[in-house]
């Protein structure tokens, strides 16, 4: 074979990698679960395709992990039976950054020189670079399955590696090989102690099983046995099983604030397992960010790339595993299938249902779920018409009246005002400034409370057409018209209806200066402190939504 080619990574990887090293991140742990967990996933990637190619398994049919300590050495070797890859996956996969959040993470990263680095590395899953926190060299051998060809990938994790092709001899019989040359005080990851505690909290729930062998060529000792958690019974799992499992399959240090775990039967058999987590990721609001709901097929991993629920949901997290689905079914043909579509429905229905179940049982868990990830569930109230009043349901506010707390549409509408027939609202983008907006003036002096939106989706959900138990959402910059008709607290004068005449020369004069700047000057009920407010048109596009617009140039 040809002598190893030197080349340089991707001047993101190189980022990554000194960030990962030179932060003082004090759980160098998870390099293991990262190793294991795309251990993991080439076995599943393998079972898949063996469903059309079963000649891939050869005599080696079943998957397996193995991690091997030489403690003399001061080495680590963690080896699987699954996929492989060849020379040119390893160039891909090792040498570039191929998935997506990466990207987001980096930016997040730049934009912060504050030294949250840490921090937010903690909340990512870190990948296979996160093996330069504890190794100063590693080699990876693989042999892609089916393939005749085995090659190796080498790297100090300094900004360059080398890559050939390896002796069969060499490498795994198929899959692959990762050995790191630990540091030296990374050495207790070369001791058996160390790692079987490791894998029992971070991977005791992979659904391959896990072996050790305490030096090279020693017998192996099962330490995980790959059973998949969701098929166990709900009484054989604790919460501690559940928030493993969890961190496992998002790559997530938290733990879950709801976990979903049940299996449907009639029509469509499936079983779910699904988390929403306690902490919000920081790519929730990157447009390309997908759902991160795995799809099985009678345990076996089929893609994480079909959208099993719909966009407003995308931070649940977890999985599908479907009984009547064809195991050959292709990933193309996955989203057109009617069975899916079913599926989709019926989780969906379940996850908001299990949502409004916790309002019900413990409102304060509930408002937490809210305030992180209350912003994304309200895109569901102009996406999914179907779900709307499930959705307005489920939406909590900060109002006028709430002194922060959050308060349900139905504590809204319990307290409207004599002749009020319309839920008021105001948009922005700051809580604070929204609060003191010269636009609630009116509305305070008559006691009327007014919902306080300050997420960008709420222009666009209140201009939806939206109604709740029979009343329209109205931005108080367009419903003051309606303000006469309710009377002032407190026995306060109600301004007279007619301007006088000192006022309708002033509102001429404004008129005449301000010109075509303006489409209208009103007297209005709206003020009892500040002199003037900036009003939209009665029918027209609300303040708040007109700025975004503006903002994103169009
Ligand atoms: P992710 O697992 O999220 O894709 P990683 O940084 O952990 O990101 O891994 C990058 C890529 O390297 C994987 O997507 C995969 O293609 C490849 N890879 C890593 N480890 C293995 C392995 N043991 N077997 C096969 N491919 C692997
Ligand atoms: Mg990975």
């Amino acid at each position: 074979a040809a002598a190893p080619e030197s080349r340089t990574f991707e001047a993101d990887v190189a980022k990554l990698l000194h960030l990962m090293v030179h932060s003082v991140y004090s759980d160098k742990d998870v390099f293991l679960r990262e190793l294991i967990s795309n251990a993991a996933d080439a076995c599943e990637k393998l079972r898949y395709e063996a469903i059309a190619h079963p000649a891939l398994l050869g005599d080696d049919p079943k998957p397996r992990i193995t991690l091997t300590l030489d403690a003399d050495n001061r080495r680590l070797t963690v080896e699987d039976n699954g996929i492989g890859m060849s020379l040119a996956d390893m160039v891909e996969a090792l040498g570039t950054i191929a998935r997506s959040g990466t990207k987001a993470f980096m930016e997040r990263i730049e934009a912060n020189k504050a030294g949250e680095g840490a921090q937010l590395i903690g909340q990512f899953g870190v990948g296979f670079y996160s093996v330069f926190m504890v190794a100063d060299r590693v080699d990876v051998v693989s042999r892609r399955a089916g393939g005749d060809e085995a090659a190796i990938w080498s790297s100090d994790g300094k900004g360059s590696y080398t890559v050939g092709h390896a002796g069969l001899d060499e490498a795994p019989v198929r899959g692959t090989r990762v050995v790191l040359h630990l540091m030296e005080d990374a050495k207790s990851y070369a001791e058996r102690f160390t790692l079987e505690r490791i894998v029992k909290a971070q991977s005791g729930h992979v659904p391959v099983p896990i072996a050790i062998l305490d030096k090279p060529g020693a017998e192996p000792a099962e330490i995980a046995d790959g059973a998949a958690l969701w098929t166990k019974a709900k009484s054989e799992i604790s919460e501690d099983d559940y928030a493993d499992f969890y961190r496992s399959v998002a790559g997530q240090f938290d733990k879950p604030a709801l976990t979903l775990h049940y299996r449907a039967e009639g029509r469509h058999e499936y079983s779910v397992l699904a988390f929403v987590p306690e902490t919000k990721p920081f790519d929730l609001f990157d447009p390309d960010r997908h759902g991160r709901m795995k799809l099985y097929v009678k345990r076996i991993f089929i893609t994480d790339e079909a959208e099993l629920l719909p966009r407003y949901l995308r931070f649940v997290r977890g999985l599908i595993d479907s009984a009547d689905l064809p195991l050959n079914v292709s990933r193309e043909m996955i989203q057109e299938s009617a069975i899916l579509g079913a599926i989709k429905k019926g989780v969906t229905h379940r996850v908001l249902g299990e949502l409004d179940k916790l309002a019900a049982s413990d409102a304060e868990a509930y408002a937490k779920i809210w305030e992180t990830f209350g912003a994304v569930l309200k895109e569901g109230l102009y996406e999914d018409f179907e779900r709307r009043e499930a959705l307005l349901g489920l939406a909590r506010f900060k109002t006028t009246a709430s002194g922060g707390a959050w308060r349900t549409l139905k504590d809204y509408v319990g307290a409207l005002k004599d002749n009020q027939t319309a839920i008021y609202y105001v948009t922005g983008n700051d809580l604070e400034r929204l609060e003191v907006s010269p636009q609630l003036e009116g509305f305070r002096a008559r006691g009327i409370e007014v919902l306080l939106l300050p997420d960008q989706v709420d222009s666009f959900w209140v201009t939806a057409g939206i109604d709740y138990d029979g009343k329209p959402f109205k931005s108080v910059t367009q419903g003051a018209a309606d303000l006469h008709l309710i009377p002032l607290a407190d026995g306060q004068q109600q301004p007279s209806a007619e301007a006088s005449e000192a006022v309708t020369g002033f509102i001429a004069f404004v008129k005449l200066t301000l010109g075509d700047q303006v489409s209208d000057v009103r007297a209005s009920d709206r003020l009892t402190e500040s002199a003037v407010c900036l009003v939209a048109p009665d029918h027209g596009m609300d303040r708040q939504l007109e700025k975004l617009l503006a903002g994103s140039g169009r």
